[in-house]
């Protein structure tokens, strides 16, 4: 399930910069490996996007002096946007 392009562009956590490129997670490339591994799968994705927002939320909730507190909402709205993305091509 997980290709080369998702591993390298993975959120490293707390602080959810990515780990391939160093921008704030997730990265383009990131977001393209999202919409190609879930290209088929848009419940899969809405699942994932709340999984991921979770956790920068448990991250923030836990380290809130190293966490910015925006993170989890732009975590969600970028992969939301690949989801809206994926969704309009399905
Ligand atoms: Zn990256």
């Amino acid at each position: 399930m997980s290709d080369p392009a998702s591993l390298l562009h993975a959120p490293v956590r707390p602080g959810w910069d990515c780990l391939g490129c160093g921008a704030p997670w997730p990265c383009d490339a990131a977001l393209d490996a999202v919409a190609l591994r879930f290209a088929d799968d848009p419940l899969g994705l809405a699942a994932y996007v709340k999984l991921c927002y979770w956790d920068c939320l448990d991250d923030v909730i836990k380290n809130v002096d190293l966490v910015e507190h925006d993170v989890p909402s732009r975590v969600r709205d970028r992969l939301q946007s690949t989801l809206a993305r994926i969704a309009l091509t399905s």
